[in-house]
């Protein structure tokens, strides 16, 4: 599979789609980040890395974090996180508080603003130090040693962030948030703030796609259970409201984020991820999506 081709000739694919999608200007510091930026990176499992564009400036990663705070807790909380969170896609948007009424404080799935909130309670009572530990992991699984919050985004979204606090309070009401809630939110947001680049991220993801083992770290960070359980979320829940027409289109697993970034496995082959910071109307980048579209066709791969 010549990934350096495919991977060179996606800029100019993607080209036409520039304006057609909307930076996300609900956080402030997101409004930001030049529209234009495009940037892809592929690892294979079996070595070898192949990247384009502005694949090695950092940006946002927002939810994409949610993979790795899941990844944590599955690991130290086992099977007591699915008594506090379901595991059903939402239909609904990622910060909806009127499913969270009806069904009581049990939020859907880890991957909307409820069920990741919930994630980070389960870290802040399980982990000595969970921001440090959190942002020490992402550096172990992605070699990237200075990889830090940005404080200036995680201000931004303390300040702009009344939904999740809306959220957050209606949890702890329902007995759902066992920790202070502005405790957990400030978890929440710095994990939100985490910076890296599409080839930090594409290595930090490598593991999932070869069975719980990390091809830089050479061991096994998860089981081949949990791998599978994470890879099924990221299918069923990982793209917003539009985890079908991204499995028909895409066909991979994959965690977007509302800084345009989004990360995808090919189980067994490749770790990829992808930065456009414009989004389409269901939150996911637009290059983004259209760009591991045109992988998964070109290569006539994906995990159906
Ligand atoms: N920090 C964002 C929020 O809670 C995350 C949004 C996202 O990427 O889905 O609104």
């Amino acid at each position: 599979m010549d990934f350096e081709k495919i991977l060179q000739e996606l800029p100019a694919q993607m080209r036409e789609l520039c304006g057609k999608g909307r930076v996300a200007t609900y956080i402030p510091a997101l409004a930001r980040v030049p529209a234009n930026k495009f940037g892809m990176t592929l690892c294979r499992v079996d070595g070898g890395c192949y990247s384009v564009g502005d694949s090695e400036e950092r940006f946002s990663i927002q939810s994409i974090s949610k993979v790795f705070t899941l990844s944590l807790a599955m690991s130290r909380c086992g099977e007591a996180l699915w008594r506090r969170v379901g595991r059903e896609p939402s239909g609904n948007r990622f910060n909806s508080l009127v499913q969270l009424e009806y069904e009581k404080g049990i939020p859907r799935n880890p991957f909307i603003n409820a069920g990741a909130i919930v994630v980070c309670d389960m870290l802040l009572s399980h982990l000595s130090n969970p921001k440090q530990n959190l942002r020490d992991y992402l550096r172990v699984l992605s070699g990237g040693f200075d990889i830090d919050f940005d404080e200036e985004v995680a201000r931004s979204e303390a300040e702009t962030g009344f939904i999740n606090y809306a959220l957050a309070n209606f949890l702890k009401g329902h007995g759902n948030l066992h920790n202070d809630v502005d405790e957990v939110l400030d978890l929440y947001f710095h994990q939100c703030s985490l910076a890296l680049s599409c080839s930090e991220l594409a290595q930090a993801m490598t593991h999932l796609a070869s069975a719980g083992v990390s091809k830089r770290l050479g061991e096994a960070l998860l089981t081949p259970a949990e791998v599978k359980r994470i890879n099924a979320l990221m299918l069923t829940c990982g793209t917003y409201d539009a985890v079908g027409e991204f499995a028909y289109r895409v066909g991979l697993p994959a965690k977007s984020g509302v800084g345009g970034g989004i990360v995808a496995v090919l189980p067994g082959e490749y770790a990829v991820a992808v930065w456009s910071p414009e989004l389409d109307p269901s939150g996911n980048s637009l290059a983004g999506g259209a760009a591991l579209e045109y992988l998964t066709t070109v290569t006539q791969r994906s995990i159906f």
